[in-house]
């Protein structure tokens, strides 16, 4: 099984089963071997902590959460790797591959099923496709998970990161920054996959307590808020939010007036408790 750490062994068995990459499916193997060691010492999963990952490929990241961990549950989308991780992983007692789609599965139930009450981490290198959809799916469901460590484009993983009330942050940072505190590992170069994508990647931790990081009076106002001011992150907040908000640009100025924002502030300038104190404000002239 550590021959999975040789590439031309992994190569061998991809093209044994007639395996071509698809581009549609964000299917960029690992081929530099120090980077799943790493991931999987660094994602939180152990003896006593279970994990699930996220797209196995060929199994090489598997592989190194299958010695850290009592047990590994991986998701694969594509059947046609199926009998590739069957030769790959097959002597791995403690993994368990299912056939589904992450973004369908009902993780809630998968997580109840395989591991009962006990600790579990999310780990992956995710398709490049449904990055943001997926952490956020995992995310807003508040699994009982906790931590999902992540390898993503580089350039989302700064957004990701980036603190709300910063330059680089967006609408993804407020949310993430919301259910998790989010953490930048390491940089990956383009040339650790095959094939090789365009630009580099980063692993991300999200470590999860189960608190938000702000009380918000109003959950999904409060995310209606975040969408609507950084859709157009140029124009001021009385600009964004009253054409995010379909409201006029008068009453969405005395509602930030009244939550202490000056009315030339953008987006980006937002801290977390900025954000939530529109919400309130926006819900008190509401009701
Ligand atoms: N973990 C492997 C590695 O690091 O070499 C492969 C990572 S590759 C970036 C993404 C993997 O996710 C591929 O195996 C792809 O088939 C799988 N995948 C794509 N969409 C998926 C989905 N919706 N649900 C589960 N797996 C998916």
């Amino acid at each position: 099984m550590d021959r999975l750490t040789d590439i031309s062994y992994v190569k061998g068995i991809l093209s044994k089963h007639g395996f071509t990459f698809s581009k549609a499916l964000g299917q960029n193997f690992l081929i530099n071997p120090g980077v799943c060691p790493k991931m999987a010492q660094m994602c939180g999963c152990s003896e006593d902590v279970g994990v699930i990952e996220i797209g196995p490929g060929a199994g090489v990241l598997t592989n190194e959460l299958a010695k850290n961990s009592h047990k590994v549950v991986a998701i694969e989308l594509d059947t046609r790797l199926l009998p590739v991780l069957e030769e790959t992983l097959g002597d791995h007692r403690n993994v368990k591959i299912i056939n589904g789609d992450a973004m369908k599965l009902d993780l809630r139930q998968l997580i109840k099923d395989e591991f009962g009450d006990g600790r579990v981490v999310v780990c992956a290198n995710l398709p490049y496709y449904i990055t943001s959809p997926i952490i956020m799916r995992i995310l807003e469901q508040r699994l009982p998970i906790e931590a999902l460590t992540v390898m993503v484009q580089k350039e989302a993983a700064d957004r990701i990161c980036a603190a709300p009330g910063t330059r680089e942050s967006g609408a993804i940072s407020a949310a993430v920054h919301y259910y998790s505190d989010p953490e930048m590992l390491f940089k990956v170069s383009k040339g650790s996959f095959l094939p090789a994508p365009k630009v580099d990647s980063a692993v991300i931790r999200l470590n999860i307590s189960g608190r938000t990081s702000v009380d918000v009076c109003d959950e999904k106002l409060f995310f209606r808020v975040v969408r609507a001011a950084f859709s157009q992150r140029r124009k001021t907040l009385p600009n964004s939010l009253a054409s995010g908000l379909s409201m006029p640009k008068q009453e969405i100025s005395e509602i930030l007036t009244r939550a202490g924002i000056r009315l030339n502030s953008r987006a980006e300038e937002m801290t977390m408790n900025d954000l939530a104190a529109i919400t309130k404000e926006l819900s008190n002239n509401i009701s």
